[in-house]
Formats: structure tokens, C-alpha cells, sequence
């Protein structure tokens, strides 16, 4: 008897320690063993990690220091491929000095805003720091996504991991996009965005197998 409640107890404790359907694919131990995966070969292990409990899917890099993934992305990314593919994406704005090349740009951006505040006579300061402000939250150059983009599928291939985790992320994401269209809506843009990390894949693994859409 005793035996069977011993029995029934630890079912019972197995259901409540199940996790919850709502719970992510990727937990938040194994997204920091992953980011750890592309932190040690670019060399960027002393930036501090985060994870960020919000719904908007998305990752980013912070001035080159901190890396923040959203509680959002963990739910909708099914791999570790997919993923390392995305860390190693934020890595490379870093590795390739995006972040210096923004801050550049829109200081001159800036400077150009103060010249043109000047002659509409208007608030000189204010319009320097929010023309400047904008291009910093704005983020990166369409460019600038393609060269991370293939900065993550060249790490993925030098490393041994699957560099179609990058084709299969940006899938998925662009897939919420179409559902949830918004201002920055951009279908087109998706497309050659994906075809060029296809063909950036194929030049280094000429036999990789991609998901079917
Ligand atoms: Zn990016």
C-alpha cells in the first residue's frame, strides 16, 4: 500500500514539473549555452547576456555591450541552429563595426540636422538630437543585414554548425511579418533577403538541404 501511494505521489509530482505547453522550445539555460557557442570563437565572452521577457521576436547587440534576446524569439525559433544562426548574426554587427560606422553616420547626420536648424532659425540643439537619436534606435543599413547575415552563415560553416539555421530563422520571422503587417512591412525585401543568404549557403555547402516553405 505504501508502495502505491510512494508511486502515486511521484506521478503526481511528474505532472506539476511537466513543462507548460506555453513554455519555450529553447530554454533560457540552453539560449546562453548557445550564445556561448558563437561568444567563444569571436572572441566576445565578456559581453553580458540578457534575456528580455518580451512577446516582439528579436535579438540585438547594445553599443558592442550586451546582447539581449527576447523571451519572443525563444518561442518562435524551433532549432539550435536557428538560433546560434541569429547570435552569430548580432556578433558579426560587432566583429564588422557596425556599431562605430552607425554612430558615424549619424553624427553626421547630426551635424547636417544643426547646419539646417540653423537656417530655419529653429531649436539647433533639439534638432541634432533627434535626428541623431532616431538613426542610432532606426538601427542598421539594409547592407549592413546582408553583410551580418553572412557573417553568421560563414561562422556557422567554419565551426561546424548547420548555416541554414540563418535561412530558417529569417523564414520564420518573415512569416510573422506577413501576418502582422505593420509600416515596415516588407515582403519583397524578405525575399531577396532570404534568397541572398540561399545562394551565400550554396556557395559554401553546395549540397544543403533547406526547409520547404
Ligand atoms: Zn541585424
Amino acid at each position: 500500500m505504501k508502495i502505491v501511494k510512494t508511486v502515486l505521489v511521484a506521478i503526481a509530482l511528474a505532472i506539476i514539473a511537466a513543462p507548460l505547453p506555453s513554455e519555450a522550445l529553447i530554454s533560457h539555460a540552453e539560449a546562453k549555452r548557445i550564445w556561448n557557442k558563437v561568444a567563444e570563437p569571436t572572441a566576445l565572452t565578456a559581453l553580458p547576456f540578457y534575456i528580455k521577457d518580451e512577446k516582439t521576436p528579436n535579438a540585438w547587440v547594445t553599443n558592442g555591450e550586451s546582447v539581449t534576446v527576447t523571451t519572443g524569439l525563444l518561442n518562435i525559433l524551433d532549432t539550435e541552429a536557428e538560433l546560434y544562426a541569429v547570435f552569430a548574426h548580432e556578433a558579426g554587427h560587432v566583429k564588422l563595426n557596425h556599431l562605430h560606422k552607425s554612430a558615424s553616420r549619424s553624427a553626421g547626420l547630426s551635424i547636417a540636422a544643426a547646419v539646417l536648424g540653423q537656417l530655419l532659425g529653429g531649436n539647433i540643439a533639439g534638432t541634432a538630437v533627434n535626428v541623431g537619436a532616431n538613426l542610432v534606435n532606426s538601427g542598421w543599413s539594409r547592407e549592413q543585414e546582408i553583410e551580418a547575415d553572412d557573417y553568421s552563415v560563414e561562422l556557422a560553416v567554419k565551426m561546424g554548425e548547420d548555416p541554414v539555421g540563418m535561412y530558417s530563422a529569417i523564414s520564420k520571422l518573415a512569416k510573422i511579418n506577413n501576418t502582422q503587417p505593420s509600416g515596415f512591412n516588407s515582403h519583397p525585401p524578405d525575399d531577396r533577403r532570404l534568397t541572398h543568404i540561399k545562394n551565400k549557403i550554396l556557395e559554401l555547402k553546395p549540397h544543403a538541404k533547406f526547409p520547404e516553405n
